[in-house]
């Protein structure tokens, strides 16, 4: 890793859970070896006779054993702070499925120890808010799915209305008609989460594959204004996503046939569109940033690169049976720093 030449603007942290009851269970060897002096990743080949490692170097690492507030405070406070001073950021939580994505981004809200970065993120902001005296705050929240490139408002109550992106020169690129709701504290951005949530399993019986195909952005935009020594009103806008990704696993394992097949391609898609963006704007030197490739690159267009901060934490699983989709998680993840 080039650590003078890397972009300050991109962070990306690995985080391993542990081993689920199952594969305790079954009696799964660990193959991931996580050292968080050294911010480095090992995975052992369990097919190879020798030892074979491979060794992959992050902006931090969090094993087993880590805690939420751990990860908060390095890899995504700082961002959230930005993002109060009318900067825009994005969090991203990439993997495959069952690997702690939702777990990082939501773990256990009600529950101070487990709870993950969006509900981190709403304690950090109204604190600040509260502490703030010569500004006034305005926090906005919306939360929007994308499913087989199809976007859906989760706070509107027809949420199987596809809603389009647009494009002009005033507003950039946005979601024409997408719910906004204004929130004064805490407890309301948590009760507008939750709806958000409930509405994205609403109608589908098998929930956790919808959502394991899906896209959830939860977006909160802070608007700041202040009296500056002009006597002037001075306001600043800052806009934050937090992404949970859809599984990144590939499809052919579960041996995936017609509309799922289809449903696969456009997952693949716009997991390969982000990862060709964010190396784009980590290599620093292309003159293209394919944008426009999928509609979450799109969509996210103006919180990735420029004065943005964008972290993707990478979550794996420590088990010999997921070592080919651990190790792509791997090299994705390698290839946004
Ligand atoms: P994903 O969203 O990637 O499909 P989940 O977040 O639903 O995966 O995690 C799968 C299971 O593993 C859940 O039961 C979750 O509570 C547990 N889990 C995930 N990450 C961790 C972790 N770091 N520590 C403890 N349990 C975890
Ligand atoms: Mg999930």
């Amino acid at each position: 890793m080039s650590i003078g030449k890397k972009s300050e603007a991109v962070k990306v942290v690995v985080r391993c859970r542990p081993l689920n009851k199952k594969e305790e269970a079954t009696n799964q060897e660990r193959i991931v070896e996580v050292d968080v002096r050294l911010g480095q990743v090992s995975v052992r080949n369990p097919k190879s006779s020798g030892s074979l490692l491979k060794t992959f170097t992050f902006d931090a690492v969090y094993d087993v054993g880590s805690k939420q507030n751990e990860l908060y405070d390095y890899a995504c406070k700082p961002l959230i702070d930005s993002v109060l001073h009318g900067f825009n950021g994005t969090i991203f939580a990439y993997g495959q499925t069952g690997t702690g994505k939702t777990y990082t981004m939501e773990g256990v809200p009600t529950d101070p120890e487990r709870r993950g970065v969006i509900p981190n993120s709403f304690q950090h902001i109204f604190t600040h808010i509260s502490r703030s005296q010569n500004q006034q705050y305005l926090v906005r929240v919306s939360y929007i799915e994308i499913y087989q490139e199809e976007i859906r408002d989760l706070l509107c109550k027809d949420n199987n209305k596809k809603l389009e992106l647009k494009e002009n020169p005033e507003l950039g690129v946005y979601v024409k008609g997408l719910s906004s709701v204004v929130t004064k504290n805490i407890k309301e951005i948590e009760h507008v989460m939750n709806l958000g949530n409930q509405s994205r399993s609403v109608g589908f019986t098998k929930m956790n594959e919808r959502s394991s195909r899906s896209h959830g952005i939860f977006v909160i935009t802070i608007e700041c204004s202040e009296m500056g020594t002009d006597g002037e009103d001075h306001i600043r806008v800052g806009k934050l996503n937090m992404v949970d990704l859809a599984g990144s696993e590939r499809q052919s394992k579960t041996g995936a046939q017609g509309q799922r097949f289809k449903e696969a391609a456009k997952i693949n898609l716009s997991l390969s569109a982000l990862g060709n963006v964010i190396s784009a704007l980590v290599d620093g030197k292309s003159t293209h940033v394919p944008y426009r490739d999928s509609k979450l690159t799109r969509l996210l267009q103006d919180s990735l690169g420029g004065n943005s901060k964008t972290v993707m934490v990478a979550t794996v699983g420590p088990a010999s049976c997921h070592y080919d989709e651990t190790l792509t998680t791997l090299r994705y993840a390698n290839r946004a720093k």
